[in-house]
């Protein structure tokens, strides 16, 4: 059961001057009951004018949203999340002409963009105009902007009546929360509100794309595609490390992807090869791992499932991969359970880098450190 404390502003105020930590609301949004949800959506909207933070749903990830035109707020959520303050965050706005209050310029192929994609998975990068503070674009003359589909998190952003500036709602470098509770396990005590809108559609971060001048370029790959962006605008940049490691003579362009990050404290070990081989050296791998001492398990797909079977090596379900976007919807969960199951290690194989197995490969090399063992 998820705890609920559901406390009034009375004992928030108690609460911080006896722990100094604060009472995290838990509200969880109920479908068939419009009026409670209503309520929600209020006292959210309260929390964040007042500079307070709140993590909502959206079909991504849960974000970490607070006035993004409030510097003071804003800075909240670098310290909550234990993030660092050269990482820009993501504004959130509720309806297209909110963009005009972010974005100094739209060129001809970002409005393409946001007629073929938007409400969406996909962030977009514009010069900024000077309304938004440094603190929100990390310093950057540069805005990124996203209008999620989620009716929750738009219901939440039009009660607000501001841009809502929003980073996911993690601690820094764990895997992104792709539920309420996951918010909770990270935030709690940290934040001012949760709202609870169920496990997210998509499970990966939005893409993002900048659009400044006359090209676009793939700064962060999601489940809006290379090929679907390609159908829209033609031929499209890709920042080289989406691809590579980042190090020193590399640098990714949003300056979130040099971070450690998505990491599970398990040592996740990527296999990669044809099909039957992988699965043989993962079995052996983790074999050797657990006659080691270790706390050992294995990622698998549920075509794969069948091959570990008649060993007793723990098995974590990750999707099917006959729908890729199941993998990438389920990636984030099965890397904390690793950790709720206190595994050391872990093994999984390696996806086609196709279609939305791009961005669930860029997830999983930064979650494995870059540990990646071919086999022939
Ligand atoms: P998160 O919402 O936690 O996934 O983080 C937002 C991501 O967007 C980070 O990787 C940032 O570096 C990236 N980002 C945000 N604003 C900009 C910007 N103006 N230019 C480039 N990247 C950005
Ligand atoms: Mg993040």
């Amino acid at each position: 059961m998820i705890p609920v404390p559901v406390a009034a502003e009375r004992n928030i105020k108690n609460a911080a001057e006896r722990t100094n930590k604060m009472e995290t609301l838990f509200c969880v949004i109920d479908e068939n009951d419009p009026r409670k949800s209503a309520k929600i959506f209020e006292k959210a909207a309260e929390i964040i004018k007042k500079g307070g933070l709140v993590a909502f749903p959206t079909e991504t990830v849960y974000g970490l949203g607070a006035n993004a035109l409030d510097k003071t707020a804003v800075k909240k959520i670098y310290e909550a999340k234990g993030r660092p303050s050269d990482n820009p965050l993501i504004v959130h706005i509720s309806s297209l002409p909110e963009l005009k209050g972010a974005a100094a310029e739209i060129s001809p192929k970002a409005e393409k963009l946001i007629d073929a994609f938007w409400p969406g998975p996909l962030t977009i990068i514009f010069k900024k105009k000077d309304i938004i503070p440094a603190e929100t674009s990390g310093g950057l003359d540069t805005v990124a902007v996203r209008f999620p589909e989620n009716v929750a998190a738009r219901r939440f952003i039009r009660a607000c009546g501001l841009p809502i500036a929003a980073p996911s709602a993690n601690t820094s470098g764990k895997p992104s929360p792709t539920s309420a509770q996951h918010v909770l396990n990270d935030l709690n005590g940290k934040i001012d509100m949760i709202i609870d809108g169920g496990n997210t559609k998509f499970g990966l971060e939005s893409t993002i794309v900048s659009a400044v001048g006359d090209e676009i370029t793939l700064l962060r790959p999601g489940s809006v595609t290379v090929d679907m962006l390609c159908e829209i605008v033609g031929e499209i940049k890709i920042d080289k490390t989406i691809l590579t490691k980042p190090d020193e003579n590399l640098r990714p362009l949003a300056p979130g992807m040099k971070y450690k990050h998505y990491s599970p404290l398990c040592n996740i070990t990527i296999v990669k090869g044809e099909r039957e081989t992988v699965l043989k050296n993962m079995a052996e791998l983790a074999e050797k791992a657990k006659a080691n001492g270790e706390k050992t398990g294995i990622i698998a797909t549920a075509e794969d499932r069948a091959f570990f079977e008649n060993t007793d090596i723990t098995l974590l379900d990750l999707g099917y991969e006959s729908s890729p976007e199941t993998i990438g919807a389920g990636l984030f969960k099965v890397l904390r359970t690793c950790d709720d199951m206190h595994l050391s290690s872990a093994f999984i194989k390696a996806f086609p880098e196709r279609g939305v197995g791009l961005a669930i490969m860029n997830r999983l090399k930064k979650a494995a450190g870059y540990n990646i063992i071919e086999v022939r």
